[in-house]
């Protein structure tokens, strides 16, 4: 079966302006053709469903994709480690150039009439994931000196105060569901 992140793009080429709506659901990555990121960074599941809704806007030489996808993502809360799921929603602004001369990084290229969007969706949702998600926005993160989560236990390591976190523990303190012990 066909990639549905080929669109074949002659007609539009062909007439200048016109335009064309693109709007699929697609596995990320099912092929596996970009390089994998480390294990412990935030990354797309290959056979996770992006979402592509994008207008493909004719001009000469060339055509402009604007729209948005979608993608579900993973990752590890950056306090406790914990794994992390969301959704990442892109908006996009992009060219290819029929020229097979342009090798910039700025564009993309049409190749024998045909644009290959796999790319374009990649590179936008890569740069858009989340560095260091959080589980939750009051995570207690894990005790740096024995280690448990503080999520969902104490103990009584005791260090110098950081004050830098003051003001951290007043919210902490602040919410009486942490007042367990
Ligand atoms: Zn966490
Ligand atoms: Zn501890």
């Amino acid at each position: 079966m066909a990639s549905p992140y080929l669109v074949p793009v002659a007609a539009l080429l062909r007439d200048v302006p016109s335009s064309l709506p693109v709007d699929f659901e697609a596995p990320f990555d099912e092929l596996h053709e970009f390089a994998p990121r480390g294990p412990v960074e935030t990354d797309v599941f290959p056979g996770a469903l992006v979402r592509v809704k994008l207008r493909l806007e004719s001009f000469s030489g060339g055509l402009r994709a604007r729209g948005c996808v979608e993608a579900p993502w993973h990752g590890f809360c950056r306090r406790c480690s914990a794994p992390v799921l969301g959704v990442t929603n892109v908006a996009v602004n992009e060219r290819f150039v029929d020229d097979p001369d342009v090798t910039d990084e700025l564009t993309y290229p049409i190749d024998q009439s045909f644009v290959d969007l796999a790319p374009l969706v990649h590179d936008a949702i890569l740069l858009e994931l989340p560095l260091a998600p959080l589980c939750r926005a009051d995570c207690q993160g894990l005790c740096p000196y024995c280690g448990i989560d503080r999520n969902e236990a104490r103990c009584d390591c005791r260090a110098p105060r950081d004050p830098r976190w003051a003001t951290l523990d007043g919210l902490q303190f602040a919410d009486p569901e942490s007042e367990g012990s």
